[in-house]
């Protein structure tokens, strides 16, 4: 008898930053696809985790997450989007954004109840609603700005609304919730019980002058939010999966309940280390957009005399390319054949919408040295 396994998630295959990077790997393709930085960690935060390791920080600490770590996060808050948090009740470290996700969708997501996603959706949100019963419903960004269509929010709101998930800057369009954005938001969810995740993992890299705006700098909108970020994007550590969800104590509290037994606790001498960094270096935060933009700057000159179409994005460290002018293949096998033929490997983009997109636009990950991003761009400018 062979045993019968019914799927929780049957239309979920394998994740598109596994097949394109083992992909890169087979044609020996200059990987631009999954986004992760080719920088070192710093120096001094590395020495920090050898440093704590050696002094014996290795057990177990505490569910919610380091005090010290805790308390450098809210002070980090403070300054940067005017919020007084409390490190004890509304700061959680957690592994990844990834857990944090998870745990934040599960603790607030019933049976039914649905759930307002903006596509191109990061590619867990909706499997991990599914897996609590509940249903994404889905509005799209269209090019060429991605801009948050808020008319159509309130016409795809109804009674079983419970969460609406917000990502910004957004991964992959690079587009940014403005002031403006976040009070239109507040208006229109005023008197409902919906709630807000705020996915902010590139919080410390958008461009040209952007202040982030952090649902936690709009006192309405934090009162109903969780607000998810990561340590990976910021210190080039995204192998560490180290993040944090900031909420409100009751929300806080329902996070707990979930967080404790998906993970109970992460690696002890990453969070003294980090900690300690955030402390001494803030400087390495505050100065990672300048970074950022002057890569996004370079691979976007460098592009110039290709026959992509583009604008540079306004956060994040991806670039959308327009493909259109070149072929009208669909993004799924014009990245395949770029990879295996050209040797640049990207992320076709239709695989975060729920309805397949007019468009014919592919994203490349410009988070590495300017050799690397020379090398891929006068490959992309053969075509
Ligand atoms: N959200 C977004 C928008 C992301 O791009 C990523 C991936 N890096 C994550 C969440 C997951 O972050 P982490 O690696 O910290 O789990
Ligand atoms: N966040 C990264 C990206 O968008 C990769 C995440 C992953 O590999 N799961 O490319």
């Amino acid at each position: 008898m062979t045993m019968q396994i019914s799927s929780k998630l049957p239309h979920v295959g394998t994740n598109i930053f596994t097949i394109m990077s083992q992909m890169a790997m087979q044609h020996n393709a200059i990987n631009l696809s999954q986004g992760f930085p080719s920088f070192a960690t710093p120096e001094p935060l590395r020495e920090l985790v050898y440093h704590y390791m050696n002094e014996g920080f290795n057990q177990y600490p505490p569910m919610m997450g380091i005090p010290k770590l805790r308390q450098q996060l809210a002070a980090k808050t403070a300054q940067l989007y005017g919020r007084t948090v409390s490190p004890d009740n509304e700061i959680t470290i957690c592994t990844g954004a990834s857990e944090g996700l998870f745990s934040a969708i599960s603790a607030v997501v019933s049976a039914g109840d649905e759930v307002i996603l903006f596509d191109p959706a990061f590619d867990c949100y909706q499997p991990i609603v599914e897996l609590n019963g509940g249903r994404a419903v889905h509005i799209p960004l269209t090019s060429p700005d991605y801009r948050f269509d808020w008319q159509q929010l309130r016409d795809t709101i109804t009674p079983k609304t419970r969460l609406i998930i917000l990502n910004s800057p957004h991964n992959p369009t690079g587009t940014t919730l403005s002031a403006t954005d976040l009070d239109t938001l507040a208006e229109i969810i005023r008197d409902s019980n919906i709630l807000i995740l705020s996915d902010e993992v590139y919080e410390h890299i958008i461009f040209d002058g952007q202040t982030h705006q952090s649902i936690l700098c709009h006192a309405e909108l934090a009162e109903r939010a969780l607000v998810i970020s990561s340590f990976g994007k910021t210190y080039h550590a995204t192998g560490w999966k180290i993040g944090y969800c900031i909420a409100p104590p009751a929300l806080t509290t329902e996070f707990r309940r979930i967080h404790q037994f998906v993970t109970f606790s992460v690696m002890t001498p990453m969070q003294y280390a980090l900690a300690d960094f955030l402390e001494q270096s803030p400087e390495y935060y505050l100065n990672l957009s300048a970074f950022y933009q002057q890569k996004r700057d370079t691979f976007c000159y460098l592009l110039e005399e290709s026959r992509f179409k583009f604008t540079p994005t306004q956060g994040t460290f991806f670039q959308l390319l327009d493909y259109s002018n070149i072929t009208d293949q669909s993004d799924v096998e014009y990245a395949r054949y770029l990879t295996r033929e050209v040797g640049v490997a990207s992320i076709p983009i239709s695989v975060f919408y729920e309805q397949l997109p007019q468009e014919h636009v592919l994203r490349f990950c410009f988070a590495k040295d300017d050799a690397t991003l020379q090398k891929a761009a006068r490959r992309l400018c053969e075509i």
